[in-house]
């Protein structure tokens, strides 16, 4: 990554009066949350097929799979830190030079490292709450958990015996459209669009940043990875967001 990209893209950060982050799995990998699709990521232990919503619903095997890997996958996202690159996002935050963060991770870390939680669209929901998928009933997940932990294969709502899962959006199962509906009018208003650490595979998320292109911003991907949007970028600085966004953010508030 050339310091000349880098200085491009603080200078557009400095000037613009609307910018929207979009963050993915990629800016929690430093805090030892694995992604998706990298190498060893969680596709290469998981069967995504398990985290299809019907197949989940249709099958007590599937659950049992699921909460098998949940309760360890909790145990990471309930003991992580927040990384340098929360940390950037959350000093942009504070300074007011963000308008509105996007996230696509369930994990907390946004809020964890200091960033507004009103400023914050958690559109893949929250891995911190749990819900019924039978009558809606909500609980936190810690509670769930220690269930799981001292040896409930497949937690059950104690209220009407249906299947708990966490708040978050599993395959097949719609967004919530109030929070679209933001994310998609912050995108529509952004002068500056930031990517920061997603393959731009999922929809509707990945298709954010072309709405702020259409009307005549500026895109920044910041990824180690290569995404579908990189040729229409105005930035991409390609590798680590914990070692990008630190100094990004620092000349920006410059
Ligand atoms: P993804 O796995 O498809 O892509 C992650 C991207 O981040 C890759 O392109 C990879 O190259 C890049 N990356 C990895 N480490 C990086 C780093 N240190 N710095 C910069 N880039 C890095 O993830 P996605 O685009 O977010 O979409 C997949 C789905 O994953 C989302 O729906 C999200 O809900 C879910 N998810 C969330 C978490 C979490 O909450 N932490 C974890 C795994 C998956």
């Amino acid at each position: 990554m050339g310091t000349q990209a880098l200085d491009r893209a603080a200078g557009w950060l400095r000037a613009s009066g609307a910018t929207v982050c979009l963050t993915g799995a990629g800016i929690s990998t430093e805090s030892g949350i694995p992604d998706f699709r990298s190498r060893d990521g969680i596709w290469a232990r998981f069967d995504p097929k398990d985290f299809d919503i019907r197949r989940w619903l249709g099958s007590e095997e599937v659950r049992r799979r699921y909460w098998a890997a949940a309760r360890e996958g909790y145990r990471l996202v309930s003991g992580a830190a927040p990384s340098a690159g929360h940390g950037a996002l959350a000093r942009l935050d504070g300074a007011g030079r963000l308008s509105l963060l996007v996230t696509q991770n369930t994990d907390g870390l946004h809020q964890k490292a200091g960033h507004r939680p009103e400023r914050i669209v958690e559109l893949h929901g929250t891995s911190h709450v749990c819900v019924c998928a039978s009558c809606g009933e909500k609980l936190p997940r810690p509670e769930v958990q220690a269930r799981v932990e001292a040896g409930e294969e497949i937690p059950c709502c104690r209220r009407c015996g249906g299947a708990l899962k966490p708040d978050a959006v599993f395959f097949g199962q719609p967004i919530h459209p109030g929070l679209l509906a933001r994310a998609v009018e912050g995108a529509e208003a952004a002068e500056v669009f930031l990517v920061v650490g997603s393959s731009l595979s999922v929809r509707p998320a990945a298709a954010l940043p072309e709405r702020t292109l259409l009307r005549g911003g500026r895109l920044i991907i910041v990824n180690a990875g290569p995404t579908p949007l990189d040729s229409r970028a105005h930035a991409v600085l390609r590798g680590r967001a914990g070692e990008i966004l630190p100094p990004l953010a620092e000349a920006a508030l410059a």
